[in-house]
């Protein structure tokens, strides 16, 4: 930290890595970030992480992409094989008008034959542009991001259930609550500074109902640790929810006023009695009751959750399962009462409101629903396009093996790094004909493009973006971006006139001001008010309204107002250990790492603090295999293997390897198993069958 002499300007915007959206100043000094500090924004009140305060010089590293590069007609045969910092005998620099001309030569009139990721690190402005390009430009909705391997089955579960995908309360209602749980998430590292909030709580006698397979920091401030068997998530949410029924703690006025099915869900946990679940969850039955009768017994409880809850072939019904303990103890819609899935990239949130999903339009507003598109096409001043759901981010890629999909446009998302049986992916992205990469570095995806196209990072561009709590907030330009790299909006308009499409936007305040015809949610929330007041909260009941916290204090969005039950059977792991692969995979992220690594793994302190790839194994194991913590060991899976050092953690049990995703050299996703949840269509990146050896010869 310096003072106001090391810097001659200060820029306020948001944190550009996850969910929590802290609010920051950006000191800049000769066209240059010089560092960070918190702002007193409604999330994180000054507060910032590690990767906040320290994570933002990857904005100004040498492998920048600086100008559009087209591949070279005598490159290597495509695949994981360009340097970064030597890429020339692969592509070569091109004007902005030969490579947007060239990308779009290549997915013009294509139809089906082309589908598009967008990302959930751009602003809102930029994923609406990318979801109408798709869909106005190609007439389908094959179009998705990476809420698809993060949250997508907590918003299946909670648009069917509560008829809304967002939170009920934000995380800063922690300090009005007296019980919360978070389970499956783990917020010291992933959520850094909501967990600042979460402990606080505790210190003023908050009970923190802990639920992880992983033992965790958060430990250490919780009332109840229950570390229980990886996938017995709906065996022992059932049985709390059993004992809350046979003890009727259940709140029914509430029950009769607000939901509905109750009867059903009430004959389904019958089966589900703490003494039955024990052995299956590993938490013994008192536990179980005695985690019933604290969470029924709260004045005002929240549920938070991650993606130990989301990623598995039933996170939907782990969703539902949060849901019902919610909605029978009456803890929604109540200052300290709710349910919040921490989001996990920054603009994840906005990115699912504006539209960048296969199934729905901005707001959740079903493609199925032909008033809806009818809306759109009005406002767009386009023809009809299909009523049928898209592809998902998975699905697309087996399109791709299956020649129904030949092209793609990919902004900002590395799916050759982040898709799950990731060597699917790279060979799906290698046998495209035509692909389109808009990035600020040559990624593992951009390996197999035809044409980069230089974008810009968050402190170089102007736009809002949605953070857990519903907080539309206000990102500002700091520094202007390297070369020729453009921000993206303007990369998508001028890519849209190529397309044929009669584009005219001059700013990122016309596309919100467009957005904001058909988005309910937006409400009350101008580009002026961001502009002035950094954030608003959505809903915001009038232009004076900061906006709701807390929503559905009185009825949810469903029909006749009610909030669902959806009982939850037990549906096992998909990639159970067996005697060739007898231990559990699970992955996550680290503290000082974001996902794919491309820009955490390129910003200096935290690649010092943590820049080998590593995995977590208990000292028990290790012992068992001969290995030395530091030392190497190879994971093995159904799809492939990788060699990478041992950590020792007691917080993980003997059974399990703890693997982070961030790391090329090892990368995770060779090992993960693809199957994915029926409903939500997240991979089951939590559970997967290992076996694990000592590397020989390290
Ligand atoms: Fe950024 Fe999240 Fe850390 Fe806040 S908690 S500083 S948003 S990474």
């Amino acid at each position: 930290v310096g003072d106001s002499a090391d810097f001659d300007k200060e820029v306020e915007s948001i944190c550009p890595f996850c969910g929590v959206g802290c609010q920051v100043s950006l000191k800049v000094k000769d066209n240059k970030v010089k560092y960070v500090e918190g702002i007193n924004g409604p999330a994180n009140e000054g507060r910032l992480c590690v990767k906040g305060r320290f994570g933002f010089d990857y904005i100004h590293h040498d492998h920048r992409v600086t100008k559009p590069l087209i591949r070279r007609e005598d490159a290597p045969a495509k695949g994981l094989n360009v340097d970064p910092a030597n890429w020339q005998s692969h592509f070569r620099e091109a004007s902005w008008d030969e490579a947007l001309d060239f990308a779009a030569a290549g997915m013009k009139g294509r139809g089906r034959e082309i589908a598009g990721f967008g990302s959930a690190k751009c602003t809102n402005e930029e994923a609406y542009l990318f979801q109408k390009l798709i869909r106005q430009g190609f007439g389908h909705n094959n179009v998705d991001h990476c809420t698809r391997l993060c949250h997508a089955s907590s918003v299946a579960a909670l648009m069917e259930n509560v008829g809304s995908g967002a939170v009920t309360a934000t995380f800063n209602e922690i300090e009005n609550a007296d019980v919360a749980i978070a389970i499956g998430c783990n917020p010291i590292e992933n959520h850094p500074v909501a967990a600042t909030f979460f402990k606080q709580f505790t210190k003023r006698g908050g009970k923190l109902i802990v639920m992880d397979p992983r033992g965790q920091a958060l430990k250490r401030f919780s009332s109840h640790m229950l570390q229980f068997r990886p996938g017995a998530d709906v065996s022992m949410l059932n049985a709390i929810m059993h004992t809350i029924v046979e003890e009727k703690l259940y709140d029914q006025q509430y029950i009769e006023a607000y939901t509905e099915n109750w009867e059903a869900e009430k004959a389904h946990l019958a089966d589900f009695s703490p003494e039955a679940m024990a052995g299956i969850c590993g938490i013994d039955a008192e536990t179980l009751r005695d985690v019933a009768r604290t969470f029924a017994g709260a004045k005002a409880a929240m549920i938070f959750w991650g993606m130990g809850i989301s990623q598995h072939i039933h996170g939907t019904d782990n969703s539902r399962c949060l849901i019902s303990l919610a909605l029978m103890t009456g803890q929604v819609g109540r200052p300290g009462a709710g349910l919040h899935p921490l989001r996990g990239q920054n603009n994840v949130q906005g990115a699912s409101d504006a539209g960048l999903i296969p199934m729905f339009l901005p707001d959740y507003q079903p493609v199925t629903d032909d008033g809806v598109r009818s809306a759109f096409t009005k406002v767009w001043g386009s023809a009809d396009f299909s009523n049928e759901r898209g592809l998902t981010v998975t699905e697309i890629m087996d399109a791709v093996h299956d020649d129904k999909i030949k092209g793609m446009y990919i902004l900002g998302e590395n799916p050759a790094m982040s898709d799950p049986d990731v060597e699917h992916a790279r060979k799906a992205l290698a046998k495209l004909d035509h692909l389109v990469v808009q990035d600020i570095f040559i990624t593992e995806t951009a390996n197999y493009a035809d044409v980069i196209l230089p974008a810009s990072a968050f402190a170089e561009k102007a736009g809002t973006v949605t953070n857990t709590n519903r907080q539309v907030q206000m990102g500002r330009p700091a520094v202007s971006p390297p070369g020729d790299a453009r921000p993206d909006w303007w990369i998508e308009v001028e890519l849209a006139k190529r397309l044929g499409l009669d584009w005219n936007y001059d700013s990122p305040a016309d596309v919100f001001a467009e957005m904001k015809q058909n988005m309910r949610s937006l409400e009350n929330i101008t580009w002026d008010r961001l502009e002035n007041e950094n954030a608003v909260t959505y809903p915001s009941l009038s232009p004076e309204d900061p906006g709701q916290a807390i929503v559905f204090g009185d009825g949810f969005p469903r029909p006749d107002g009610r909030a669902r039950f959806t009982p939850a059977s037990v549906i096992p792991p998909d990639d159970v250990p067996d005697a060739e692969y007898p231990m559990i995979l699970t992955t996550g992220r680290q503290l000082e790492h974001w996902h794919t690594g491309s820009m955490t793994r390129r910003s200096h302190v935290l690649d010092g603090l943590e820049p080998e790839a590593n995995c977590s194994l208990h000292p028990s194991t290790l012992r068992k295999l001969g290995v030395a913590p530091g030392e190497h060991v190879t994971l093995t899976t159904k799809r492939g293997s990788i060699s990478i050092m041992a950590r020792e953690d007691r917080a993980v049990s003997p059974d399990m390897v703890f693997l982070p995703f961030a790391f090329v050299e090892a990368a995770a996703n060779i090992l993960t198993n693809p199957a994915v949840d029926p409903f939500g269509k997240i991979p089951e990146f939590k559970f997967s069958a290992v076996r694990v050896e000592a590397t020989k010869n390290q």
